[in-house]
């Protein structure tokens, strides 16, 4: 290699990654040790003094995550919530205001409003894709945490990143931005204006539905040392195991996102306008109202899609009765996976202003033969 910076995808199997000096394995080991001989007291062989506080295998996939993301530092948790709660501990106080998206993932609204809430910090939420509805919602004495999550879960929606940064940090807010869905490869939040960008790493990253995981990047070595410090002090810190699925995932984590690109754009555009639905979400498709702003924002449309079917009984019975397209939570593995949002991911936010229509139905489409994947939803639209 040069010394010029390499590409994404040389990055995604080299960063952190050094062969293992001791027998020349290509593969680092995976460091399945809680603790570390010193050499007399305090003498730590690289930094490791205790499994909480860092291990080799945790350092390798945290700088593989910096490097990917364009950041300062990584953080890596036990799952994507994990994540989430240590960077809001880091940013909040009582009294402080957060201003999230109306359609965020149920669960890191739960967070806010079930955890931080009761400690008294205040919530409330904004269709992001409004500018002047964020301007508006904006509290400039109380807003300390602005949080994106772009496309968001299950609408496809599409936010700008770079103006709301912009608008936040007129008032010194921090811009989180989540971008599970994008991954890194396919969206650089910190580059456009976002402090922070978390992940559930259980989702594109791990790649195999193998992994719970979540992850925390900085731009910034101020809030990085916060982070740092909560991973350490409350210590939701990923095992060794975990870190090095994550790892392996990674690793094929731009030819498989360019795979679930072109399944989901193939799919959608064969959906569109089938009788038996009244809408297809997607933003790789002209007419979404967020194309143009993710095709200047993003590198490809990623692999989610949601459709839209004529009642609840009716979008149920198709989730229900895919073949290949398998029932379940979650997203961003290799294989197709089909979730009926307002009874599953999104059960936590009913009655809620992010409560999801009970005629949606997700798609999380997988790297499996697209001829195969469409015979399978064509054929299950039909049956209905
Ligand atoms: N963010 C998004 C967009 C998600 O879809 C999820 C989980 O589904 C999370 C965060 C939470 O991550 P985890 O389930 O790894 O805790």
């Amino acid at each position: 290699m040069n010394d010029a910076t390499p590409q994404f995808s040389t990055r995604a199997i080299h960063a952190g990654q050094e062969f293992d000096p001791t027998t020349g394995a290509v593969i680092p080991p995976v460091y399945f040790t809680t603790t570390f001989v010193q050499d007399g007291i305090g003498g730590f062989r690289g930094g490791y003094e205790y499994a909480r506080g860092g291990n080799p295998t945790r350092t390798a996939l945290q700088e593989l995550l910096a490097s990917l993301e364009g950041g300062h530092a990584a953080f890596s948790f036990a799952s994507g919530l994990a994540a989430e709660d240590a960077l809001l501990r880091a940013l909040l106080a009582p009294g402080q205001h957060v201003l999230m998206g109306n359609d965020v993932y149920g669960g890191t609204h739960r967070l806010v409003s079930r955890v931080f809430v009761p400690w008294g910090v205040s919530l409330s939420t904004v269709d992001m894709s409004d500018l002047d509805a964020v301007r508006a919602a904006i509290r400039p004495d109380a807003t300390t945490v602005v949080w994106i999550e772009t496309p968001s879960n299950p609408l496809m929606k599409i936010t700008d990143i770079a103006a709301v940064a912009q608008i936040a940090h007129e008032v010194g807010a921090t811009v989180v931005v989540d971008n599970t869905f994008a991954s890194p490869y396919l969206q650089q939040p910190l580059a456009l204006g976002a402090d922070a960008v978390i992940h559930s790493t259980t989702k594109y990253l791990g790649g195999h539905s193998d992994v719970l995981g979540g992850a925390v990047i900085l731009k910034e070595a101020e809030l990085a040392e916060k982070v740092g410090f909560l991973q350490f002090g409350v210590g939701a810190v990923s095992g060794p195991m975990d870190a090095w699925l994550t790892i392996r995932g990674i690793k094929t984590l731009a030819v498989r996102m360019d795979r679930h690109t072109a399944n989901a754009q193939a799919i959608a555009e064969r959906l569109v306008g089938h009788p038996k639905l009244s809408a297809v979400y997607y933003p790789g498709l002209p007419d979404h109202p967020g194309h143009e702003l993710a095709a200047s924002q993003m590198s490809g449309f990623g692999g989610m899609l949601s459709v839209q079917l004529a009642d609840g009984a009716t979008a149920r019975r198709f989730a229900e009765s895919t073949k290949l397209f398998q029932l379940a939570e979650s997203l961003g593995g290799v294989e197709s996976l089909v979730c009926y949002p307002a009874e599953m991911t999104h059960a936590s936010v009913r009655g809620t202003e992010l409560e999801v229509s009970t005629s949606v139905v997700r798609l999380s489409v997988g790297i499996e033969d697209v001829g195969d994947l469409t015979d399978d939803l064509l054929a299950t639209l039909d049956a209905l």
